[in-house]
């Protein structure tokens, strides 16, 4: 497979993406052989949304403030070849102490125990770039040991004009965690920008 040529790309990301599962618990995790690549971010920083837009879908990954949703890890399968994981939202105002401990021990032993698990998607809110909750999230990544690359969300609501020093200034930030892969993809699920980029990136690292 070409990997490098955007036609070999988006057929590859064409191809059908289904619902595997959510996991509540580490139990649940599928038996796969898969390679996966997981995303995170701040709740609200268009995670399902980005799922979707690389898959083509609408629909696939819901919003994950639908209640209940929000301490599960969903599981989607591309074509066989692929696994792509949503890990639960963090940041949320007000989380009792209990709903905390459950989010950090389930997204704890996916990071650490998940074998296939070739690389997390960080995702930072374009507009507004790391707050200190992504701070915390990147040294809970270091410690976990799982390689992680930066992307930037929504760009679209950022000036152009401003790009270029929201990268710098992220990218000045990553350079000092260890598990950061160097580069940063900027995104918007809506203009689509990025997207390819984003595409190109996972099947380097995953497939
Ligand atoms: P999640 O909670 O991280 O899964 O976030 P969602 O994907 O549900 O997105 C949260 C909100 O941000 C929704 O209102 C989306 O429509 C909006 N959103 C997501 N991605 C983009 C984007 O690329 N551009 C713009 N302008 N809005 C976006």
């Amino acid at each position: 497979m070409m990997k490098d040529d955007p036609e070999t790309v988006r057929k590859f990301f064409a191809q059908s993406c289904d619902f595997v599962l959510a996991a509540s618990e580490p139990a649940h995790f599928p038996k796969s052989e898969l390679p996966e690549i997981a995303f995170i971010g701040r709740s609200n920083v268009g995670k399902s949304s980005l799922v979707n837009a690389l898959t083509g879908r609408k629909n696939l990954a819901r919003a994950s403030n639908t209640p209940g949703r929000t301490q599960q890890i969903i599981f989607f399968n591309l074509a066989n070849k692929l696994m792509l994981v949503d890990l639960p939202g963090y940041g949320h105002a007000n989380a009792p102490r209990e709903v905390q401990d459950k989010w950090t021990g389930l997204v704890n032993t996916y990071l650490r125990k998940r074998e296939n698990l070739r690389c997390v998607c960080l995702l930072l809110d374009g507009r507004h770039g790391a707050k200190n909750n992504d701070l915390e999230m990147m040294k809970f990544l270091d410690r976990s040991a799982a390689l992680y690359k930066t992307v930037l969300t929504k760009i679209d609501q950022l000036p152009a004009s401003e790009h270029a020093a929201r990268i710098t200034q992220t990218s000045a930030i990553m350079e000092k965690h260890p598990a950061a892969l160097a580069g940063i993809i900027a995104t918007s699920s809506d203009s689509k920008a990025g997207i390819d980029e984003l595409r190109a990136f996972l099947l380097e690292k995953g497939v």
